[in-house]
């Protein structure tokens, strides 16, 4: 059988976080959150986690080389997964390059993206509330979260643009209710795997 690797993509408060533990739960894949990553980092206080924490707080992004060497101990530790889940990576057609070489290299591939699309504003007053009990530096003033979402229109956009360009895009509608959310997700996936 062949494993499901699949990249959630989409802006900051787009809801890949809710999705993905959905997904997880019904489909029994491996989820690298690199975001949840670097935050375990800082909570521990670790080294990589000091390095991260500026470019964090301040909502720009953390440079592709630390990255990058995050992902690959995860995925190699944990071969024998059915699948992975990557949710918040990759953020930039580097690591998406490195993400593809990674997974050639062990005679695998993506499955497909799946693209949670929302409108900006939209965007803003999730995030803005999200911050009331997110803790997150970066989800408290409006200064970092626009930054936030300039970096993506700047620098991760052009990722979808690389999984289109290989058949592997597919956009879902990311509002209405979690549910209808996730049975979108369901049917494309399904059709994918
Ligand atoms: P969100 O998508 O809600 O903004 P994440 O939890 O995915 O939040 O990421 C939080 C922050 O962690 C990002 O703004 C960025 O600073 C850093 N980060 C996460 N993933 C990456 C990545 N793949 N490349 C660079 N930086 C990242």
């Amino acid at each position: 059988m062949s494993m499901l690797n699949i990249i959630l993509f989409g802006p900051p408060g787009a809801g890949k976080g809710t999705q993905s533990e959905k997904i997880i739960e019904k489909y029994d894949l491996f989820h690298i959150s690199t975001g949840d990553l670097f935050r375990k980092h800082m909570g521990e206080g670790t080294d990589l986690g000091k390095l991260a924490q500026e470019y964090i707080d301040e909502g720009n992004l953390v440079p592709d080389e630390l990255v990058i060497k995050m992902v690959k101990v995860k995925i190699q530790s944990h071969e024998n997964a059915k699948g992975f889940i990557f949710d918040g990576f990759p953020r930039t057609v580097a690591q998406a390059v490195a993400l593809d070489e990674m997974l050639t290299s062990q005679g695998l591939n993506i499955s497909g993206m799946l693209a949670l699309e929302v409108e900006d504003e939209e965007l803003r007053s999730r995030i803005r509330l999200r911050g009331k009990t997110s803790g997150r530096a970066d989800d408290q003033n409006d200064e970092r979260i626009n930054n936030r979402i300039k970096i993506y229109k700047q620098e991760t956009l052009p990722v979808a643009d690389h999984y289109a360009m290989k058949g592997k895009y597919h956009g879902i509608n990311g509002t209405g209710s979690i549910d209808e959310i996730f049975n979108h997700i369901c049917m494309v996936i399904d059709l994918i795997k």
